[in-house]
């Protein structure tokens, strides 16, 4: 499906992002699988990827970080000249209730989360422009449209990617270039696995499927909305929660 196009997925080292670097290879696009500190999960995709016969390289990066994005790109340009299929998937939490917020715990989610988005965005969207072709789906959050307590930080990001990729589209759309949102609500990864037992059980009583979400669940919408089968969707942010939110 993707064969000839080049990616780059944000945060693939693990949980959701890795599932879409493997996915995204399987259907044969050469994947760039960024990441920050966990240089040996990374690894461990780029083995998967290689074993099934798929295509990436590892890019380390903050995607926070303007000179790290800057290195990011300069290395993409340099090896493959072109960006087709970019995930903006990389997030972080420092979970607090607002009253009790640090000015770290909201300037680092926020300059993760927001600013890490627009900084990857900006950089891929000059390569996309230059060639009149582009996918982008970013990773938002149902957080970010029902709100939860204790993520007045997370929450806002993600509204905000939301918005970005409304506004985005409408500047872009000129230019071929698509871009959508994912809003996942309760996925199986280590962001959920570190809830306490309590909080997951409680978390999982609210979802209509009564179980939590997989990776390989997101990864499927993703691909679908970077696939040409996604053709007519532009601007959107698509809820894949088990039905917890309407
Ligand atoms: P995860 O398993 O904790 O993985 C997070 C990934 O983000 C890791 O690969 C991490 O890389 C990367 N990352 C964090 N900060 C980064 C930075 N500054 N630069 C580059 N990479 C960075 O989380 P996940 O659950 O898969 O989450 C993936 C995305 O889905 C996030 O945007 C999250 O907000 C969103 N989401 C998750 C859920 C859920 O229930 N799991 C629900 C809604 C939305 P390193 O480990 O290499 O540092």
């Amino acid at each position: 499906m993707f064969s000839g196009q080049v990616a780059l997925v944000t945060g693939a080292s693990k949980g959701i992002g890795a599932a879409v670097a493997e996915k995204l290879a399987a259907q044969g696009a050469f994947v760039y699988v960024n990441y920050h500190r966990s240089a040996a999960a990374a690894q461990e995709v780029e083995s998967h990827i290689r074993d099934a016969g798929g295509q990436c390289a590892l890019v380390q990066g903050s995607i926070g970080d303007k000179d790290q994005v800057a290195e990011m790109f300069k290395k993409i340009r340099a090896e493959s000249k072109r960006l087709d299929l970019l995930v903006n998937n990389a997030g972080a939490l420092h979970d607090n209730y607002l009253a009790m917020m640090s000015d770290s715990e909201w300037t680092q989610v926020i300059d993760t989360n927001l600013t890490g988005v627009f900084l990857m965005t900006r950089a891929a969207v000059r390569m996309m422009i230059a060639r009149k072709s582009g996918r982008i789906v970013n990773i938002a959050s149902t957080a970010g449209r029902a709100g939860q307590a204790g993520q007045c930080n997370y929450a806002s990001a993600k509204a905000g990617i939301m918005a970005m990729t409304r506004s985005l589209a409408l500047e872009v759309s000129q230019f071929n270039i698509r871009v959508n949102a994912v809003a996942p609500g309760f996925i199986e990864t280590d962001m959920v696995r570190t809830m306490p037992a309590e909080k997951r059980a409680m978390a999982t009583s609210l979802i209509p499927l009564r179980r939590l979400g997989k990776p390989e669940e997101i990864a499927e919408v993703v691909s679908f909305l970077l696939s040409d089968a996604a053709s007519y969707i532009q601007g959107q942010s698509l809820v894949v929660d088990g039905g917890m939110i309407h």
